[in-house]
């Protein structure tokens, strides 16, 4: 590892997080205790959902919201390729198709016109329908059940499109909100605009319980499967070694859950300083011939910078800026590469280069740079300079 001046990302701790993940620690319980209870309590008055159910990874929350849906076997679902890889791993966990509708390019999230008419020609069935399926693995004549879209990099997608769709053909709304914590769509919160949805708490999201997720919904029937899947598959009234249903162990730690309450009381905080450090990067950056600085649609209400992605003008080898950049010590990523790409997904669905163009001109273009609550205005200067100077 080359030695970087500042972090990619950072987590925000004081003292209080690790005085309360002592304490926790001069307690016998560790799992399954009362710090997961207080998290979830919290995590209720946050969102404002009715049920909150602490899980060890956004992952295992997306594959849980996939079971309650009643997700199965060559089901087809709805989302995108411009994510990152578990919200459509978590569809293949249960063998059900990923349908991938390219993004619009300002925000990266599902571009709503596709969408609508994916659903209309998948309801069609047939050649309509084929139009949208991959090449192989899945098929025209299957349900299509669920809409799965992606709050890509904290900004909330259409959910006025969304709704309208589920509405009408009768779809379930799984929102992977992993990235946008506290963002607002038309002044409703993220994590509320579908039947159910995950928070991630990785050390790079805005807030984190070192791993670890949450899911919420209204819904207290799958609320309560839920529960039951992430442990072991023992409903309500089993004892330890009985299983009503197939299972995981998706539990979060006590450690965890008390990290995650003490973060959240932070949360805004977070946000605003993030918020802060996106406004630095983008008075240096706007007036940057060669540079797209992110724009946020009016509908998101609410940003909950999740991380700070540009895209380089057409013609420019990103490749080489990351490279460059490491020299002068400034770590930076290409974000998202594409999901459809990838080698396991080629093999199971036959994807090809130029199936989804949007995300991939965002793929090739995009570059996130150094980004975190702590960062401070000349860290951002420092890494512009560079970045403006090798331009
Ligand atoms: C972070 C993230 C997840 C969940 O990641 P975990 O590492 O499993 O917590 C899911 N979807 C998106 C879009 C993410 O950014």
């Amino acid at each position: 590892m080359p030695d970087f001046r500042i972090p990619m990302s950072s987590p925000d701790l004081s003292d209080r997080e690790r005085q309360a993940v002592a304490d926790v620690l001069n307690t016998p319980v560790l799992s399954m205790g009362e710090q997961n209870l207080a998290f979830e309590q919290a995590i209720r008055e946050y969102s404002g959902s009715a049920n909150a159910i602490a899980v060890s990874s956004g992952t295992a929350g997306l594959h849980l919201c996939v079971r309650a849906a009643g997700i199965q076997q060559g089901d087809l679902v709805l989302t995108t390729p411009f994510s990152f890889v578990a919200s459509s791993n978590v569809l293949l966990y249960e063998k059900a198709i990923p349908v991938f509708v390219d993004v619009e390019p300002e925000s990266g999230n599902i571009d709503a016109e596709q969408l609508t008419r994916a659903v209309e020609e998948i309801m069609k069935g047939g050649k309509d329908a084929e139009g949208w399926l991959p090449r192989r693995g899945g098929e025209a004549s299957a349900p299509l059940k669920a809409i799965l879209p992606v709050d890509v990099f904290g900004q909330p997608a259409n959910y006025s499109a969304i709704k309208e769709l589920s509405d009408k053909y009768d779809l379930a709304v799984i929102e992977d909100s992993c990235e946008a914590i506290g963002a607002q769509y038309e002044g409703r919160m993220a994590g509320r605009l579908g039947d159910s949805a995950v928070f991630a708490f990785y050390p790079n999201k805005q807030m984190t319980t070192g791993e670890g997720g949450v899911i919420v919904t209204d819904d207290d029937d799958a609320a309560d499967f839920m529960r039951s899947l992430r442990n072991q598959g023992r409903a309500l009234g089993d004892t330890w070694l009985e299983h009503t249903h197939l299972g995981y162990n998706y539990r979060l730690t006590e450690l965890s859950a008390v990290l995650g309450r003490i973060q959240l009381g932070r949360l805004d905080e977070f946000l605003e300083k993030r918020a802060q450090v996106a406004a630095w990067y983008t008075e240096r950056l706007s007036a940057i011939e060669s540079i797209e600085t992110p724009q946020v649609g009016s509908s998101t209400t609410r940003m909950s910078w999740f991380l700070y992605v540009i895209r380089l003008a057409k013609g420019v080898q990103r490749d080489q800026v990351i490279r460059k950049l490491e020299e002068s010590g400034i770590p930076s990523r290409a974000y998202f590469s594409p999901i459809h790409l990838q080698p396991y997904m080629r093999d199971l669905f036959g994807y090809q280069e130029g199936d989804f163009p949007i995300t991939e001109d965002l793929g090739k273009r995009s570059l996130a740079l150094p980004f975190s609550s702590i960062m401070t205005e000349e860290q951002v200067d420092m890494v512009c300079e560079e970045l403006i100077q090798l331009l």
